[in-house]
Order: C-alpha cells, then sequence, then structure tokens
C-alpha cells in the first residue's frame, strides 16, 4: 500500500493542484453544519470536509481501540492517543479516499452524510489551548526590531544566539480565523509624553507566525531529546500574533509583554500533521555560535513552507499583498523551542500551542510585522492614495501557508482578522 504521503495518490474527489487539500495533506479540523450543530472532527479534502465522526459511526473509521475521539469539539482527545494512531488513522482516512477504494466512493448514502461541501460548514477553533507560548527566533525579526529600538551594534541581545527566547502568553484569547479582533485599550506613554494616559492603542500591528500544536505530555521534572519533541508536535496551524505596539513598548521592561499581546491571537482552522510536512523538512540556517549541547539538532528541523500576508482595508476591492516569505529562515526551530520549554522540567500538555515567532526573510518584502514593513512607521506602505503605517479600524489582515509538493501543495487554508474600533 502507497504511503498517504506519495505524490501519485489520487482521491475520488476532484482535487485542484493549486487547492491546499489535495488527498496527501488531509489536515483536521472541528466542525458544525445547520442541520447538525454538534462540533465534530473532520479533514478537509479538494473543496469538501470529510466528517470523521459519521465514518466512525459507520464503522469505517476507529482511533486505535478508542471510541467517540470524533465526535468532540476538539482534536485534543484525538492526540491525547499518540503518533502511532495519528499515523495509521491518518493512513486509513487516505486509503478511504483513494480513487481506487470503493469503500466510501460507491457508498452513496454515507457520502452525502459525511462528505460536506467546505462552503457549508461552520469552522471552529480546532484544539482546546492548554497553554500559549511565543517565542522569538527569527534572527532577521530580532534584528530588524533590535536595530529600530537600539541600533545596528545592539540589534541583537546577548542572549539571543543563545536561548531560543519566548514568553507565557495566554489560551483563553486565542481565536479561529474570523474572528474579528478588538483594538485594545491600554496604558500609552509615546516618549514625548511626561506621564502615560489610558486609550485605544495606535500602533496595531499583526505578527507572522506558524503555531506549533504539541499532541502529546511530557512529565514535570523531565527534559527532552531532539526526537522526543519532534514526535510530540502533532501539527502545524498559520498563527497571527496581534501585537499593539505602544501599548508593548511601555510595559515591556522588565518582566516583556503582557497586554501588548493578550488581546487576541487568531489561528487557522486546519492543523496540518507533522506527517504530512515530512517531505518538505529541511536543514535551518546554520547556528553560530554552536547551540548548548542540549539544544544540538541532528535532523532537519525547518520546513520550506511558503507564506503570504495581503491587507484589506475598507476602501479595496481586492486583497493586496504586502509580504512573501517562508518559514525555512527561522534561526530556532520549533524541536529546540519544545526541547528549551521543557529544559527547566515545565511539563507540556496535549494543546499547548507554541508561535513561532515572526517570521521575516533576509529580503524588505518578507518582513512578517508592520513595524517591519513600514520600518517604525517611518515608511508607509501606499495603495494608490491610501497609506498605511499600522492597522485601522475595519483593516483586514489575512495569512495563507502552503508546500509546493510535485504538481500539488499541502496548504494551511487561511487565518484572517478583521479590526473592530476600540470599545
Ligand atoms: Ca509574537
Amino acid at each position: 500500500m502507497s504511503h498517504p504521503n506519495d505524490p501519485k495518490l489520487r482521491s475520488f474527489i476532484p482535487v485542484e493542484p493549486t487547492s491546499d487539500f489535495p488527498i496527501q495533506n488531509l489536515p483536521y479540523g472541528v466542525f458544525s453544519t445547520s442541520a447538525d450543530p454538534a462540533r465534530r472532527v473532520g479533514v478537509a479534502i479538494g473543496d469538501h470536509v470529510l466528517d470523521l465522526a459519521a465514518l466512525e459511526a459507520a464503522g469505517l473509521l476507529a482511533a486505535g481501540n478508542a471510541k467517540g475521539v470524533f465526535a468532540q469539539p476538539s482534536i485534543n482527545a484525538f492526540m491525547a492517543l499518540g503518533p502511532d494512531v495519528w499515523s495509521k488513522t491518518r493512513a486509513r482516512i487516505s486509503a478511504l479516499l483513494r480513487h481506487d477504494n470503493a469503500e466510501l466512493r460507491d457508498n452513496a448514502d454515507l457520502r452525502s452524510r459525511a462528505l460536506l461541501a467546505r462552503k457549508d460548514v461552520q469552522l471552529h477553533l480546532p484544539v482546546t489551548v492548554a497553554g500559549f507560548t511565543d517565542f522569538y527566533s527569527s534572527k532577521e525579526h530580532a534584528t530588524n526590531v533590535g536595530v529600530m529600538f537600539r541600533g545596528k551594534d545592539n540589534a541583537l541581545q546577548p542572549n539571543w544566539l543563545h536561548i531560543p527566547i519566548g514568553y507565557n502568553g495566554r489560551a483563553s484569547t486565542v481565536v479561529v480565523s474570523g474572528t474579528k479582533v478588538r483594538r485594545p485599550n491600554g496604558q500609552l506613554k509615546p516618549p514625548t509624553a511626561e506621564v502615560p494616559t489610558f486609550g485605544p492603542c495606535k500602533r496595531l500591528d499583526f505578527e507572522l507566525e506558524m503555531g506549533v500544536v504539541v499532541g502529546q505530555p511530557s512529565e514535570m521534572g523531565t527534559m527532552l531529546t531532539e526526537a522526543q519533541a519532534d514526535a510530540m508536535i502533532f501539527g502545524f496551524t498559520l498563527l497571527n500574533d496581534w501585537s499593539a505596539r505602544d501599548i508593548q513598548q511601555w510595559e515591556y521592561v522588565p518582566l516583556g509583554p503582557f497586554q501588548a499581546k493578550v488581546f487576541g491571537t487568531s489561528i487557522s482552522p486546519w492543523i496540518v500533521t507533522r506527517e504530512a510536512l515530512e517531505p518538505f523538512r529541511v536543514h535551518g540556517p546554520q547556528q553560530d555560535p554552536q547551540p548548548l549541547p542540549y539544544l544540538a539538532q541532528k535532523l532537519a528541523n525547518n520546513y520550506d513552507l511558503n507564506l503570504d500576508v495581503t491587507l484589506r482595508t475598507p476602501k479595496m476591492s481586492q486583497p493586496q499583498r504586502i509580504s512573501r516569505t517562508n518559514f525555512k529562515y527561522m534561526y530556532w526551530s520549533s524541536v529546540q523551542q519544545l526541547v528549551h520549554h521543557a529544559s527547566s522540567g515545565c511539563a507540556m500538555s496535549v494543546g499547548d500551542l507554541l508561535g513561532s515567532g515572526t517570521i521575516s526573510g533576509p529580503e524588505k518584502d518578507q518582513r512578517g510585522s508592520l513595524l517591519e514593513l513600514s520600518w517604525g512607521g517611518a515608511e508607509p506602505l501606499t495603495f494608490g492614495d491610501e497609506r498605511r503605517t499600522f492597522l485601522e479600524d475595519g483593516d483586514s489582515l489575512a495569512f495563507t501557508g502552503w508546500c509546493q509538493g510535485d504538481g500539488y501543495r499541502v496548504g494551511f487554508g487561511e487565518v484572517e482578522g478583521t479590526i473592530l474600533p476600540a470599545v
């Protein structure tokens, strides 16, 4: 039997070569329909969603020996079953969708119940997020921000090349794509002001990131090896770490960002599995100085994953691309982040979400935030007669991402959010 990543596999469901969701992908999400509002687990295939709870009820699919894990409002119970079950389940779903397998293809009744048009379903937050941690792992991003705030000679802090820098964020405000994001209020003290005031953020920004979804726990007091950390990663999602630059600037000394980062974090509705991304693994940039031994990497832990950012202001008829970059540029890999996260003995949980940190590439149009794209507001982006330094009310921001295979792509769909005015 072919491996589910075999580029030659075809489904009986028609899939365009530019679709994010060929049979080689099969990302997991949570959905409901107007006919059946119960949230359940599905996978995306072409323009359809395959209802895994319906397949299980029909006796065509099982997740190991567990019962009912797909008839749940998150993928956590499925993730908790571990990598062996993830792999076997994906292989079975792949087999059921193959063009030459009659089990589902020729069962008209089951097809009508289990294969739904994607446009007709409501997508929900796929993961019950246990904890959210945000890293700062793009050397280009850290350098750009450092140059702006401290000058060229002190751009990178002395610890940056030794530690995957991160902070503990909030799981409570992680939302699914399409959720509107309200401009936060906060303490503001521009450098020219004597005292702070409280009011709406004036420098509202996005951060282009990938999110890692942790699918297995680690025990408090234990460290992780590279191989253990890699095996714990269930999959990846697009992540927008909305940021209030002016709030951050006043609050971040000495304990790091707080209110500037906790008013909303958006993720895409589909979790693309680590296994589906295997063909696109690449080595990250050369690390110099060599990381400490506990952070050493033997595996190719980066991914050749294209990322686009588009902006649509209320006046635009079409979204405009403002950045195109690649996840492969990240200096610290997701595996190193996870190893470091557990290195003190911190327990990791099923459903933990790790933000990669803003992904910026070496070129100017590869920057992953407006802070960098507009160089702190000094170089506005122009669109006809419109200008933008930071986000305005009504602006809609969207990320897409995909790995390009030979004749197919493994994509992530979209994470979109529109800015509402402050209350
Ligand atoms: Ca961030």
